[in-house]
């Protein structure tokens, strides 16, 4: 106390202090960069990065200046590109999935119900269970577990 220093930062109610503290890997991770043992060109910057994850796709600044501007957006835009986001990822499972909730025909096989709900023959309705990862002649459209994959029998 009292060496006159004039941003104590430790002291509650110092939001400047609080706003600029760098953002944690954790928050970092949704904006292309975290820590690890490869070199990359940033595409953000070209800037050569050392000490990344091989998944990352920014560098720890061009991250941190990502997540600083995702944060500065107003909640109304980012609650409606969340939404969008979330309706780009519909996929034809999830469309699968909804309509055997939904339907009558509990009995059918998936090929069977994939048949009826893509307009496909036999044959390319099996191969598209198998594309979704559901076991074609299985009544539940719950994905196959990696683990389920038979080896024996
Ligand atoms: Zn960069």
């Amino acid at each position: 106390m009292g060496d006159g220093f004039p941003y104590p930062v430790d002291q509650t109610g110092n939001f400047a202090a609080i706003q600029s503290a760098n953002p944690t890997l954790e928050q970092l991770r949704p904006f292309g960069y975290a820590p690890g043992g490869y070199t990359m060109k940033c595409p953000a910057c070209q800037g050569q990065v050392h000490g990344v994850d091989k998944r990352a796709w920014r560098c720890w600044q061009c991250a941190v200046n990502a997540f600083r501007a995702e944060e500065a957006k107003p909640p109304a835009v980012r609650e409606a590109e969340q939404m969008h986001a979330t309706l780009d990822r519909l996929t034809m499972l999830r469309a699968f999935q909804g309509a055997r909730r939904l339907a009558k025909r509990k009995r059918d096989p998936n090929w069977v119900f994939a048949m009826e709900m893509f307009g496909l023959g036999s044959t390319y309705a099996w191969a598209m269970c198998k594309r979704m990862g559901l076991d074609p002649d299985s009544t539940s459209a719950d994905q196959q577990p990696a683990s389920d994959k038979r080896v024996v029998g």
